[in-house]
């Protein structure tokens, strides 16, 4: 269906990450769909979790970054490579990036989230972030430039111990083959707070291995151009210290990045919209939210919300994409359930770890399973077969 035919019966799907393609490719899988409409302004969907794998060059661009045109071909979802400027609830409608006052009849919000700096000064010029191509190609440079220059104490500082923070400083450690020394930087008293002990204890071995210090209760309290300013222990601490670098990689944290609502909606401490447990964004029926956008009741009394992670955003597309369905037929919603499979993380070139489904499992055996995992999670039988064939081919 050509753009300029969107009806105005159209389900529309605003971001192509896990959640919004996945809940897309759904809907129009089933039988006797809605016509569906897709806005995601980039070429290519990003399978984050193997972004690491893509800066060692372990992964190529085009297994972890397929073209949506691709991905797109024949499942009967309309792409608009437009980014949504503006969702008016009482029109029905969203502003696009090239002027299009696009109409639905339901409209799913699936925009991820974006690097939250908590005003900390120099975060946003000068810091690294760890999310898109762009960062990739930016950090291979300064690998590169500092395996080149070779300077006497050389330094990487990656901020924040979850498992973004952990994941790359592994892989930076084994990339610059000591030419840099890499730090980590945890405002918390320890790495990995949300992980289970099993990975957690493997990241620190992995730690250790590649001399990777990390200093805990430590927050940043500025980032230069070629240093940053750190404070050890709690807010009112006088321990302040400053510490030369080469680079700065901010994975700190996360905050929702929803486009602007009209009329304006509440959105929680983490500028994500207020879900009820069907993943209906309260108050209003026909518009729907998922992912790192969005906050959705969660019963575990040990966690505020589910983990940002494209297991709960995979899980929640399956949940919007049916209930969507329930909706047109007047049937009542289901409410998400979080299935946890367990955690996998990648500890440096070829290691990994997992938790999960009953296993434990750690080195180059949990590296290979965690990709055939992951593979199977690709979106699309043709994206996971060339994956799988490209695989095979290095193997042979
Ligand atoms: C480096 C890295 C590694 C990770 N590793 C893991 C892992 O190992 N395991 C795991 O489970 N999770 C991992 N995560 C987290 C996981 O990738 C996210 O939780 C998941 O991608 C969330 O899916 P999403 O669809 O909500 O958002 P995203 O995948 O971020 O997708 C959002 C999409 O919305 C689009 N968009 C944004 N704004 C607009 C707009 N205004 N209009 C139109 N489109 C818009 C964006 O272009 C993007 O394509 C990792 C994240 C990162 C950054």
């Amino acid at each position: 269906m050509p753009p300029a035919e969107v009806e105005t019966a159209a389900v529309v799907v605003i971001g192509g990450g896990f959640a919004g393609l996945n809940t897309a490719l759904q809907l129009a899988a089933s039988p006797n769909p809605s016509p569906v409409v897709l806005l995601e302004p980039q070429e290519r969907f990003l399978f984050l979790p193997l972004l690491y794998e893509l800066l060692s060059g372990e992964m190529r661009r085009w297994e972890i970054a397929p073209r949506y045109e691709q991905l797109l071909a024949g499942s009967g979802v309309v792409w608009l490579q437009e980014r949504a400027i503006q969702i008016n609830t009482q029109s029905k409608t969203v502003e696009t990036s090239s002027g299009r006052q696009l109409p639905y009849r339901a409209l799913v919000v699936a925009t991820g989230g974006r690097a939250e700096t908590y005003g900390i000064p120099g975060v946003q010029e000068h810091a690294h972030s760890f999310r898109s191509l762009a960062d990739v190609e930016r950090l291979q440079a300064l690998v590169s430039r500092l395996q080149q220059q070779q300077r006497p104490l050389q330094r990487l500082v990656v901020v924040g111990a979850g498992a973004s923070g952990i994941e790359l400083s592994c892989k930076l450690a084994d990339l610059l083959k000591g030419a840099a020394i890499v730090e980590v930087i945890e405002q918390g008293a320890d790495l990995l707070p949300g992980s289970k002990a099993f990975n957690r204890d493997q990241a620190r071995q992995a730690l250790l291995k590649r001399d990777i210090r990390l200093r805990t209760n430590t927050s940043v309290t500025a980032v230069e151009a070629n240093g940053l300013s750190l404070r050890r222990g709690g807010a009112d601490s006088s321990q302040l210290e400053s510490l030369n670098c080469d680079g700065v990689i901010w994975t700190g944290g996360l905050s929702g990045k929803v486009p602007p609502l009209n009329p304006p909606l509440p959105l929680d401490s983490r500028g994500r919209l207020i879900c009820n447990s069907c993943l209906q964004v309260l108050g209003v029926e026909d518009l729907f939210a998922l992912g790192d956008a969005a906050a959705c009741p969660f019963r575990d009394a040990e966690q505020a919300s589910h983990p940002a992670t494209a297991q709960v955003a995979y899980q929640q597309a399956a949940c919007v994409s049916s209930n969507l369905k329930h909706q047109a037929h007047g049937e009542p919603l289901q409410a998400f359930s979080w299935n946890d499979l367990g955690e996998m993380l990648g500890l440096g070139i070829g290691q990994a770890t997992i938790t999960g489904m009953g296993l434990t499992l750690a080195g180059a055996p949990a590296f290979q399973l965690r990709r055939l995992a992951y593979m199977a999670r690709m979106p699309g039988l043709p994206q996971q077969l060339r994956v799988a064939g490209g695989w095979l081919a290095n193997w042979l």
